[in-house]
């Protein structure tokens, strides 16, 4: 275990790896509160005050979790969506009227779509019409990409899916091998 750190809000050093049963936080994203909550997450946490830091790992997850419960598209759906049509980044951008770097954003998750892009992201992957309609190539809506693609997407939405339904589950502990890995300042220490 690494010795504790200072804690930036009350000075004491007694910042120490931590394994949350559940973090909870309201999230203001785009006008709107979400309440989130992620179960058996890794933090840092300050023994006098309570401060809690969050490394990127536990950010993930929050953001993660802030989709799910805005009902915003994951990254990976919206890539794998993109490739079922067999676009580029740059060509479904150009089609969107948006910047690559910010589909680029969108999909590698650094990003959250707002939700009117996120409508558009769903009606354009869904319609074909739509994708006629914006000049999309003609392959993107004679709908032959689809099967192809159905079964990668199906695997990863299952995975998704699996991780979420456990997510919502009340949670009774955390198992040990979710309780590792605490590195925001680049030491490594088992948080249990
Ligand atoms: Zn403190």
């Amino acid at each position: 275990m690494m010795a504790p750190r200072k804690c930036s809000g009350c000075r004491e050093r007694a910042v120490r790896p931590e394994v949350l049963d559940v973090y909870r936080a309201e999230i203001e994203h785009d006008g709107r509160k979400y309440t989130v909550e992620v179960p058996c997450l890794a933090v840092l946490k300050c023994q006098a005050c309570g401060e809690l830091v969050l490394d990127d790992d536990a950010d993930e997850r929050v953001i993660d979790a802030l989709r799910e419960a805005a009902g915003l598209l994951k990254p990976a759906e919206i890539r794998l969506h993109r490739k079922e049509l067999k676009l580029t980044q740059e060509q479904l951008a150009g089609l969107l009227s948006i910047a690559e770097s910010t589909l680029s954003r969108w999909e590698t998750g650094t990003q959250i779509q707002q939700r009117s892009m996120d409508r558009m992201l769903r009606a354009f992957f869904e319609v074909p019409e739509l994708r006629k309609f914006f000049g999309a190539p003609e392959h993107t809506w004679r709908g032959e990409a689809e099967i192809v693609y159905q079964d990668e997407f199906q695997l990863t939405r299952s995975e998704h899916m699996g991780f979420w339904s456990a997510a919502k589950q009340p949670v009774v502990h955390c198992l040990p091998e979710r309780t590792v890995k605490v590195s925001a300042t680049g030491q490594e220490g088992m948080a249990a």
